[in-house]
């Protein structure tokens, strides 16, 4: 006989319908539900009214909202049910313009992620990418793809950047990086990591390398504080151009991008082109051993297949691949979130 209690059976109902938990928070997210919040409580008539949508069906996306602890459900001073207001997780992370803000990142899993994980079956039969289907893209190239247009490039570099107001500072501090005098992130997309590293480090030469047409959108789209220690753009492809000498190199989610064989191309170019004492700081998810976990990292690894040409390793892996382009002596950090900070030195 069946148990609609048992274990087993909530876990899978919960799997079921965890796409509907992201379709709720990319739609409050997108209608501007959070931000009409931010002022204080409101009730539904009100909310609606900001977002110009139905009131039958913003009450009924206010509450599941509440259910999932997005909003919560406070008593209305009014008769028209209850009034709604901000969470500290919403407050926090879902607030555009807040300084943790993970909007642009939510908006870009709502778009091209979630459209290429439609096509997830066949990803697993043919073993590679599907922006053909996905978004019209037919190239094996993953940034020719993800970059197809300046509006997406855009929002890539801008979901990326969002993951560095959080995890900037404890990535920079996992080690001590004050011997390093020159700096360079490679693939460094927006340059917050590297913007974030140059605070810390103001008297260290901080660049980044990236594609040209990355360096010229963070130039014009990703101003900096006056006053903020200058960082060098540098474009290029790692793959082929020269690449600046520095004594400390960071990866940060770029090797996950590509195959075993791409990334000791890379790392060898990395290798020889940083002096003796040079380092390289790795910023990825990390497989536990046998690469059985986390869930997330084995889900970012899908992603891996869907969007790029690569997928989440092991520490051994990124050990063994650090050793074999010279940096041999391995420290691993964990940040207390998914990504973790390896330091190789030579
Ligand atoms: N490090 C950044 C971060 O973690 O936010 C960006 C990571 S993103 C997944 C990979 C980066 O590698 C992108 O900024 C992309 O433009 C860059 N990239 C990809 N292929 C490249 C190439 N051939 N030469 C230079 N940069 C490249």
């Amino acid at each position: 006989a069946g148990d609609p209690g048992d274990g087993d059976f909530r876990l899978l109902m919960d799997y079921a319908h965890g796409f509907m938990v992201s379709q709720v928070l990319f739609t409050a997210s997108d209608l501007g539900l959070f931000e009409a919040l931010a002022p204080g409580p409101l009730e539904t008539a009100a909310v609606a009214r900001a977002l110009g949508s139905s009131p039958r069906g913003t009450r009924l996306l206010l509450d599941a909202c509440a259910g999932l602890g997005l909003v919560r459900a406070e008593p209305g001073r009014g008769g028209g049910g209850p009034a709604f207001t901000l969470t500290r997780l919403s407050r926090l992370f879902l607030l555009v313009g807040s300084p943790l803000s993970q909007r642009s990142m939510l908006r870009y899993l709502a778009g091209t992620t979630a459209r290429c994980w439609g096509e997830l079956g066949g990803a697993v039969r043919e073993g590679r990418s599907q922006y053909a289907r996905a978004v019209g893209v037919a190239t094996r190239e993953p940034f020719v793809a993800i970059y197809r247009s300046s509006a997406e490039r855009l929002l890539f570099m801008r979901a990326l950047q969002d993951t560095w107001s959080v995890y900037g500072a404890r990535v920079l501090t996992a080690f001590d990086l004050s011997g390093f005098r020159v700096i360079c992130d490679v693939g460094g997309g927006s340059g917050a990591l590297a913007a974030a590293c140059a605070r810390l480090h103001p008297t260290s030469s901080v660049s980044v390398f990236d594609t040209h047409d990355v360096i010229a959108t963070a130039r014009a789209h990703f101003r900096r504080p006056r006053g903020d220690p200058p960082i060098r753009f540098l474009g290029g492809d790692f793959f082929r151009s020269p690449l600046p000498r520095a004594d400390l190199y960071i990866l940060a989610r770029v090797l996950h991008d590509w195959t075993d064989a791409d990334a000791a191309r890379l790392l060898g170019r990395i290798g020889r082109a940083g002096g003796r004492g040079s380092a390289l700081l790795l910023v990825e998810a990390v497989l536990t051993p046998g690469g059985r976990g986390p869930a997330r990292a084995l889900l970012l690894s899908l992603t891996m297949l869907l969007q790029t040409r690569g997928r989440e390793r092991t520490e051994a892996e990124f050990r063994a691949m650090a050793a074999a382009a010279g940096f041999t002596r391995f420290q691993r950090r964990p940040t207390g979130g998914d990504l973790e900070v390896m330091l190789a030195r030579k």
